[in-house]
């Protein structure tokens, strides 16, 4: 909590069970970011639901009642899976990778999506979208998991809570045409920051032009939050997140969950008990109309 009584949930990115139990350790209220391709890579054939299923349960009772926010499988051409036939893009980041992928092979994001609501019935489960640049692609995978729902013959398990990975730029930028169909966003600074300045997030030879405090993706987030007031939550899942000069600026913009690498949870908890409400949200309008990422961490700072 701020000081001033804003509650900010200070949630935990996890890619296997293990993580998931360094997450509790640390204090994290939820675990806002679950990397499923954990159970994906390094092997020869698609896991099956039943598999699917242990893996998933497994980790959400490491939780101990927190809830498990599951992203669905993000792969592409920059991480080829034997079993998925993709072909040989020149531009992996920008080809046929997250939703896009899940949606040309529905059978596997089906089989992940029957599993993760088996969980669901029983424990608190979200799942969430990556990659969505399209209303179109949230509505046929929304529609992928009714059908999954379908399968053991239910409607969607009560609790289960529906978001998008916010990490194109035109997704935040249709921001309000999304939001009739989630109850969350979680922004991916990583993607939407190399997304919207054409970095490549790889390339250590411009790390320095990739800055997530850049006035640009800070607007996008204003943007999504912005959009979202009052009809669904704000996430912050990309590593920025997790940089105490930029906490302040995500509360002030309207963000009302962090989730960071399980280790930083502690340090972005008390960052957060430190903040005034007030004060971060005059901060944040300063920074929105700043020029550059230096500019913005002079602020800050
Ligand atoms: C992101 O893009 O910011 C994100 C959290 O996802 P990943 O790093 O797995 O792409
Ligand atoms: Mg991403």
């Amino acid at each position: 909590m701020t000081r001033d009584g804003t509650t900010i949930h200070v949630a935990a990115n996890v890619s296997d069970g293990a993580d998931a139990a360094v997450a509790v350790e640390h204090g994290a209220d939820l675990a806002g970011l679950i990397r499923t391709e954990f159970l994906f890579l390094s092997r020869e054939t698609a896991p099956t639901v039943a598999q699917q299923e242990t893996a998933y349960r497994a980790l959400a009772e490491r939780l101990g009642g927190r809830r498990a926010v599951f992203r669905t499988l993000d792969v592409g051409g920059d991480k080829p899976l034997p079993y998925v036939d993709v072909p040989v893009e020149a531009n992996p980041f920008l080809g046929l990778r997250g939703i896009r992928l899940a949606l040309a092979r529905p059978d596997l994001l089906l089989h992940q999506l029957v599993a993760i609501c088996r969980v669901a019935a029983d424990f608190p489960v979200s799942v969430m979208f990556p990659m969505v640049g399209h209303v179109d692609e949230l509505l046929a995978a929304r529609a992928v998991l009714d059908d999954a729902a379908a399968v053991d013959g239910h409607a969607l398990p009560d609790g289960l809570e529906v978001g998008v990975v916010v990490e194109v730029p035109a997704a935040a930028l249709k921001a309000e045409s999304l939001v009739p169909h989630v109850d969350f966003f979680s922004i991916g600074t990583n993607d939407l920051t190399q997304y919207t300045l054409a970095v490549e997030r790889g390339n250590d030879a411009l790390t320095a032009t990739a800055d997530p405090l850049d006035p640009a993706v800070l607007r996008l987030v204003d943007h999504v939050c912005r959009a979202a007031a009052g009809q669904a939550k704000v996430a912050v899942c990309g590593e920025a997140a997790s940089d105490t000069a930029a906490v302040p600026l995500f509360v002030g913009l309207g963000v009302d969950e962090l989730s960071v690498t399980p280790f930083a949870v502690p340090l972005v908890k008390q960052a957060v008990r430190d903040l005034d409400h007030a004060d971060c949200r005059t901060l944040a309008r300063a920074a929105l109309d700043l020029a550059t990422a230096a500019e913005v961490r002079a602020l800050t700072s």
